[in-house]
């Protein structure tokens, strides 16, 4: 839960007391859209779907695809001009290999038209997310409350295959900011009551502040800790550097949001002393992968369905028919092919066995502090097509930006401005801004949100 700007200053002058009780409140809104009466209903039929057998899976996807075909190319304005010109308005599939004859949307044709990609059914009750921004470029998604809720439900079927229930108390790293960067004094935390858990900044652990950090764990004994892979890396590795166990390991570390690559997952599992799984999700919510105990990523099936070709991942999502995303290249690798024998740990939908080239790179500043997930900075970038932050030299970042019809200039420094510094400090780095016709990709097409040129 990000602090909204209107109150921003308010916040960060309150006392820590007051703090605590304004960011579980603004948590705890954010929570109803999330745990809704939909929620409990899809939780539920979660539990029994993720043992049906493969028959069953192929016959509900192929039902699902065909309903979010039928749907899109009727309401949502960008599939009716896109499937006319193909002709195939009309198509309905009997196989999902079918679905080859239908095109592949990219992030880039997703921007362009994101005002078409809206269906023109979809109720005023709408949430509102933004993209998870490791693209660069921004995406402004559209949910129905129900998907909302059915996305929370995968995530918390995940963590309930390792024996975690919600309401259970535990610690979330993360890149939003109920701390300031200004602060230089424990506590780097904030409670959130309600949901029974404390909120770490991952903008707060350098070597100065995690000695306070290892004393709060000490202290707390979370059973759960779940973030950025990255963030609690770093909480790991400094634990290993300095011979530090905590004296009650937690049941589980559960990863997300950023790759978890197999080093910080040795590091995470050797300092924390418990079991680390992950799962793989998007803002768009068009798909959702999530770890089994034997460590393979099953498809949500649930959700959606997965092509991979040459290692790239295209998926198409049924659960939001306000913002459908068909045969959509999320730009985001999988490590090998979709396998469909059975899985050792008993389900039958199909899995994968990780993921390539999702890490998010970091900056460095000044004081040898890296920095992650200022991805997360970008999202507030209005009117831009594409946009990255180089950094080439310890002093300064370059911030490029591949301005779309609606750019404006002042508004969108002074709200990236605003963001950097809130996160890293006033005068942390300098901050050059340059407007480009386009920005670097990967040799397989993607743009990175941040490129760190300093060891290379
Ligand atoms: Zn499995």
């Amino acid at each position: 839960m990000d602090i909204p700007s209107i109150f921003q200053r308010a916040y960060y002058t309150a006392p820590i007391l007051v703090q605590n009780v304004l960011f579980s409140a603004l948590c705890a809104a954010q929570d109803r859209k999330r745990y809704s009466h939909h929620y409990k209903e899809k939780f539920d039929w979660l539990l029994e779907t993720e043992w049906w057998d493969k028959d069953r899976i192929k016959a509900y996807q192929i039902q699902k695809t065909n309903e979010i075909i039928k749907h899109a190319s009727r309401n949502v304005p960008f599939y009716k001009e896109l499937y006319g010109l193909h002709g195939i308005s009309s198509r309905q599939i009997q196989n999902l290999t079918e679905l080859k004859d239908f095109p592949i949307i990219s992030k880039e044709n997703a921007r362009a038209s994101m005002q078409e990609m809206y269906a023109l059914t979809a109720s005023r009750k709408t949430i509102t997310t933004r993209t998870s921004g490791t693209t660069g470029s921004p995406l402004v998604i559209k949910h129905s409350p129900d998907s909302l809720a059915f996305q929370w439900a995968l995530w918390w079927r995940h963590r309930h295959r390792f024996g975690w229930q919600r309401g259970e108390r535990f610690l979330t790293v993360g890149a939003r900011v109920p701390v300031h960067s200004a602060q230089v004094a424990p506590p780097y935390w904030r409670e959130d009551i309600l949901a029974n858990r404390t909120y770490l900044s991952s903008y707060h652990l350098g070597e100065r502040q995690l000695p306070a950090i290892i004393k709060m764990l000490t202290r707390k004994k979370f059973p759960f800790i779940t973030g950025y892979p990255s963030s609690i890396a770093q909480i790991a590795a400094f634990m290993l550097d300095n011979n530090i166990s905590l004296p009650v390991a937690p049941r589980l570390v559960s990863t997300g949001s950023d790759a978890l690559d197999a080093n910080s997952k040795r590091l995470i599992s050797e300092a924390f002393k418990c079991h680390v799984t992950d799962q793989y999700g998007m803002a768009e919510f068009c798909g959702n992968l999530s770890s089994c105990p034997q460590g393979h990523y099953h498809l949500d099936f649930e959700c959606c369905h997965l092509e991979i070709e040459n290692g790239r991942m295209i998926f198409t999502g049924f659960a939001n028919p306000v913002m459908p995303f068909i045969r959509y290249d999320i730009g985001d690798a999988a490590k090998s092919d979709l396998i469909t024998k059975p899985c050792t740990c008993g389900r039958h939908s199909p899995y994968i066995l990780g993921f390539d080239g999702r890490s998010e790179d970091y900056i460095t500043l000044r004081d040898g502090r890296n920095i992650m997930g200022l991805n997360q900075v970008l999202e507030y970038a209005v009117g831009v097509q594409a946009i990255q932050i180089v950094q080439n030299d310890i002093g300064s970042i370059d911030v490029m930006i591949v301005p779309a019809h609606d750019y404006n200039e002042a508004s969108t420094k002074s709200a990236l401005s605003f963001e950097f510094e809130k996160r890293l400090g006033v005068n942390a780095i300098d901050i050059n801004y340059h407007l480009v016709p386009s920005v670097e990709k990967t040799p397989s097409g993607k743009i990175k949100a941040v490129i760190n040129n300093i060891e290379a």
